[in-house]
């Protein structure tokens, strides 16, 4: 086990509702999704979710930009 300096969950991430750096909330998701151009069967991809602790928006970025 290694030890770590006071690291929380949350990392510091620019909120663009805030307007400032705040801490998120960082969490990997799997959503399924159709591509009828790839593939016709649905496909799940790893999305990186961000929470706003202090407001509270959440946004979502795809993880395979293939
Ligand atoms: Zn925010």
């Amino acid at each position: 086990m290694a030890a770590t300096t006071h690291t929380p969950d949350a990392i510091t991430e620019a909120c663009t509702a805030c307007g400032t750096e705040t801490p998120h909330d960082v969490r990997i998701e799997i959503r399924t999704e159709s591509e009828r151009e790839r593939n016709a069967r649905y496909s799940r991809e790893p999305y990186r979710v961000t929470t706003c602790l202090h407001c509270g928006d959440e946004s979502s970025l795809r993880m395979n930009n293939a």
